[in-house]
């Protein structure tokens, strides 16, 4: 098994599905008139893959889903989409067929090809999409040392999502040259990773990542109103938590309830759980053993 391994899926013109086929991941796929590479104008979700289980397979498909309606995009057939990534997800296995530890499949729809038959003049598309199959890479030494965060102005208020819905916050969209950016901006300041902030002072998410906490017996994490990506993984973890006999609640977080928690963790598809080890250069504690706890749940899912 080398990959990474590519399904292409085929639309007719007005959008309804036509079906799948393999494609060569190293050919050429994309036109330059694709409204994706042109103006990021697309959706995308990365579906994590434990021990060959598909992890959070419906929520990634129904965010999917969501993030399309807010770009006006055709509405994701499900069926078509699940059939495509399971298919792909299929080839990451060894060659005794075992499947690998840890892998993803990222899965991305753009609007299609500009003008629809490459004119520039704008028109109709068939949107272009694929699902795209890889070995994860080894996010060991962040879930195990932890990660230093560095906080960053959104230059938004909290209720972004209610005021100008037409920023789209809370849309995985190609447009992310910026959540790539913060990374360069944390290498910068001496950091890992980047934690953003509503410029009424409010804990947003991460880059590609949503922020959890505990207070005593609770979890808590910003409410998914803020203009933030409703987080697949942390979702699970307050399931898990719920059994485990936490209390869980989404609220209003600030840079203080942060610095006072007793842990804190960025989390998401593919790194899982990250320990948040400093803030801005000030070193806090992290929680090896519940961390510990909440990766073997996240890797030991099957669905
Ligand atoms: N927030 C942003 C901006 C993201 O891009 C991501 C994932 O890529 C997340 C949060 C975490 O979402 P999930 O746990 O579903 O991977």
């Amino acid at each position: 098994m080398t990959g990474p391994f590519l399904v292409r899926l085929a639309f007719a013109e007005d959008g309804t599905p036509a079906g799948h086929y393999p494609a060569d991941v190293a050919a050429p796929q994309l036109s330059v008139l694709d409204l994706g590479a042109t103006r990021g104008d697309g959706i995308f979700e990365t579906i994590s893959l434990g021990n060959g289980h598909l992890q959070a397979l419906e929520p990634h498909l129904a965010r999917f889903a969501y993030s399309a309606a807010m770009l006006d995009l055709p509405t994701p057939d499900t069926a078509h989409w699940r059939a495509a990534i399971v298919e792909v997800a299929a080839h990451l296995v060894d060659s005794a067929g075992v499947p690998v530890d840890e892998g993803f499949v990222k899965i991305v729809m753009t609007r299609g090809v500009e003008g629809g038959s490459g004119s520039l003049i704008p028109g109709a598309t068939a949107p272009t999409g694929w699902a795209l199959a890889a070995v994860a890479p080894d996010h060991t030494p962040a879930r195990r040392n932890g990660i230093r965060v560095v906080l960053l102005d959104r230059g938004y208020r909290h209720d972004i999502a209610q005021t100008s819905p037409w920023l789209l916050a809370g849309a995985k969209t190609l447009s992310y040259a910026i959540n790539r950016g913060v990374y360069r901006e944390a290498a910068r300041r001496g950091a890992d990773d980047a934690l953003f902030v509503s410029s009424d002072g409010y804990l947003l998410e991460g880059a590609v990542s949503n922020l959890v906490l505990t207070r005593g017996q609770t979890l808590l994490t910003p409410r998914t109103d803020l203009g933030i990506l409703a987080g697949t993984t942390q979702a699970d973890i307050f399931t898990w938590a719920s059994g485990r006999g936490f209390a869980t609640e989404y609220a209003l977080l600030t840079v203080d309830d942060l610095a006072g928690a007793d842990a804190a963790w960025l989390v998401s598809s593919g790194r899982h759980a990250a320990p948040i080890r400093a803030i801005d250069g000030v070193g806090r504690a992290i929680d090896a053993e519940l961390t510990a706890e909440i990766n073997v749940y996240l890797h030991a899912r099957t669905e």
